[in-house]
């Protein structure tokens, strides 16, 4: 059985788990994924984005609903799987998927079969059902899509032009997929139902990772399309056929498989197994003749490779293909061998290995070559037409205005002194963000180590000491790590250099205003002696930073509102945690958007993970403001 598990929460960033796109995006150009990847510098979300999962969470709830339970005309909600919340790593990151409880409210369990009389017994009546049934999902899918969008702060476009111009055939390709579909559930009829038939009727061949039915993972009972003998029914084939998919009411990125090793990842649309082997479809949304078309073949590839290796390189994956639903045309993609699966291997493990090193990213290693953008005719064929070479794909990319090689980079804020209200002459200087380097090493005694719950939630515990630097000058000290390695002879009274530490104002009730020295991703040694890295207490002060950039990017979630700045020298994260009413006064009826240049003020760096953050929290002692850059 495939590894269906989900993503493991992934502290330094999504750089852990090699997935197809990462190995895309780096094979397009190496500086793409560097921008993404290390920058976290996104792309905008235009409206074909939504009509892709429109189209493929239709057809799946196509699928996944059954002829003899589920009305042409019934609701689509009426056969949506009970979910559950799962925190499969322990982490806390918890994915939302089918529930695997006894008493889940599976619809299949709950609905009553209809009138035989009205199973669809032709591939006429099913398709008229499954089309039937296509029209609500389908406006279900592009409502949800639609509204996410609107959420979404990267978005780009407009929705309405992009609706008028482009719904209609969306709904096409939900139809082109029930097309295919149905050509295999034809198959599956011809073939009398394939090996496992027999023991399908009596309610036998459910695998760990059922093909999404409506019915719960572990279910013994036969499908009320079951007969009791004779010929297979078109119904029965429509059951028997259905492929493995995502269910569509799982949460993103939630049944991914996943390398034993743990270092490549991947999410399978289509897995047909009906007839004793394993099929892997891909489903597009698009009729193949972009650019992307190239790295299709490679995709499928990793999957059948992902399918050998999570069966302990036993199984192999005995087709490949590609959906294309904008001609509509089914594309057969090469099947690699053993001896190509391996090489396979050995080209993605080293890119692994490279990819995951988050601390030693080198941006010179990462060179802006990209690949020639080739053409295609429909269906993914190859097109006669000139690779276009050189540097033709930064016309198409999203980082073009940023990217140091790219013929079209626009002239970046660098710093210096700005201009921050447009109420006011006063100026502020800013500091270019390559020159934010916040971290010291500081050397000292060790007084008082004790675990401390942290504030606010005191759920979390760290080491909390005192380093006695001087006579009189301390630090008071915080450990952010959950296990930190101390060295060997840590204790009180232990002389201990600190490195990468990050100095910030604290408060307490027992010690009132003092220095505090914040250590996440930083290191301790014992150090009897000095050393020139040691920076000087009175040195040692809480730097705030005011910066002059653009906004690239908005990286929000429920805790935090977030943007991504650029400017010529770095890309920084600058965050407000706290809640709407923080957010809302640090802009102070602002309303940013990609691509505007702002001016903060005041802003203090955090070490997450390593990388340098920018926060602005609403205080008592000091304020931090976003500014759009004021008209000259
Ligand atoms: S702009 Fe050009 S060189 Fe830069 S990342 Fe994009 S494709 Fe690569």
């Amino acid at each position: 059985m495939p590894v269906f598990d989900p993503p493991i929460d992934d502290p330094v960033g999504p750089y852990r788990r090699l997935s197809h796109t990462q190995a895309d995006l780096h094979r397009r150009c190496p500086k793409m994924w560097y921008q993404r990847y290390v920058q976290g510098l996104q792309g905008g979300s235009p409206p074909i984005f939504a009509m892709g999962h429109a189209v493929e969470g239709a057809l799946n709830r196509v699928m996944r609903d059954s002829p003899v339970l589920v009305e042409k005309d019934a609701l689509s909600e009426i056969f949506d799987s009970p979910l559950e919340e799962v925190d499969v790593s322990g982490t806390g990151n918890v994915v939302i998927r089918p529930s695997s409880a006894k008493d889940a409210p599976w619809p299949g369990l709950q609905l009553s079969p209809l009138a035989v009389a009205d199973w669809p017994q032709t591939r006429k009546k099913m398709t008229e059902w499954a089309r039937g049934r296509a029209n609500i999902h389908f406006e279900r899918e592009w409502k949800q899509g639609h509204e996410e969008w609107l959420e979404n702060p990267n978005r780009i476009g407009d929705w309405d032009a992009f609706e008028a111009a482009r719904k209609d055939e969306a709904l096409e390709m939900v139809y082109a997929g029930i097309g295919f579909h149905l050509d295999e559930v034809e198959d599956c009829m011809a073939a009398n139902g394939g090996p496992t038939f027999s023991n399908w009727r009596k309610g036998g061949n459910r695998t760990k990772w059922p093909a999404p039915d409506g019915f719960p993972y572990e279910h013994s009972s036969p499908h009320p399309a079951a007969q009791s003998a004779g010929e297979i029914t078109l119904c029965e084939a429509w059951e028997v056929a259905r492929p493995w998919f995502c269910d569509p009411d799982s949460g993103l990125f939630s049944l991914v498989a996943i390398h034993p090793d743990g270092w490549l990842q991947g999410e399978y649309d289509l897995v047909y197994r009906w007839a004793g082997e394993v099929r892997i479809h891909d489903v597009k949304a698009s009729a193949g003749i972009s650019d992307f078309s190239s790295g299709y073949p490679e995709q499928l590839a990793i999957y059948a490779y992902l399918w050998w290796v999570t069966h302990e390189r036993q199984e192999m994956v005995s087709e490949l293909e590609i959906w294309y639903l904008g001609v509509p045309v089914r594309k057969q993609i090469p099947l690699p061998n053993e001896k190509a699966l391996i090489r396979l291997e050995n080209r993605l493990k080293p890119l692994f290995e490279k990819l995951k090193q988050s601390e030693k990213y080198l941006e010179s290693d990462y060179p802006g070559t990209p690949s020639p953008v080739r053409m295609f005719s429909p269906g993914g064929v190859p097109s006669d037409k000139e690779p276009l070479l050189g540097m033709a794909r930064c016309n198409g990319c999203e980082y073009q205005l940023v990217c140091d090689a790219s013929p079209q980079k626009e002239t970046l804020p660098t710093g210096g002194m700005m201009r921050f209200s447009s109420s006011s002459d006063a100026q502020v200087k800013c500091t270019p963000i390559g020159d934010i380097q916040p971290f010291v090493t500081v050397r000292g005694m060790v007084r008082e180590p004790n675990l401390v719950k942290q504030w606010p939630t005191f759920e979390k515990e760290f080491l909390e000491f005192y380093l006695d630097i001087g006579q009189r000058e301390w630090l008071a000290v915080v450990i952010r790590q959950e296990n930190p390695t101390l060295p060997f002879g840590f204790e009180h009274g232990a002389m201990i250099r600190i490195r990468n530490g990050i100095v910030a104002a604290g408060w307490k009730q027992n010690l009132g205003n003092h220095k505090r020295l914040d250590v996440t991703s930083g290191t301790i040694e014992l150090a009897p002696n000095p050393s020139d890295d040691d920076v000087p207490f009175d040195k040692l002060i809480p730097e705030s930073y005011n910066i002059n950039a653009d906004i690239f990017n908005f990286e929000h979630n429920d805790a935090k509102w977030a943007v991504r700045l650029v400017d010529a020298t770095g890309s920084a994260a600058f965050q407000v945690w706290g809640g709407l009413a923080k957010h809302r006064s640090v802009l102070e009826g602002y309303q940013p958007e990609r691509g505007d240049e702002v001016v903060i003020v005041g802003a203090k760096a955090k070490d997450q993970y390593g990388k340098i953050v920018l926060e602005g929290r609403v205080t008592k002692t000091f304020t931090t403001r976003l500014h759009p850059k004021p008209l000259s």
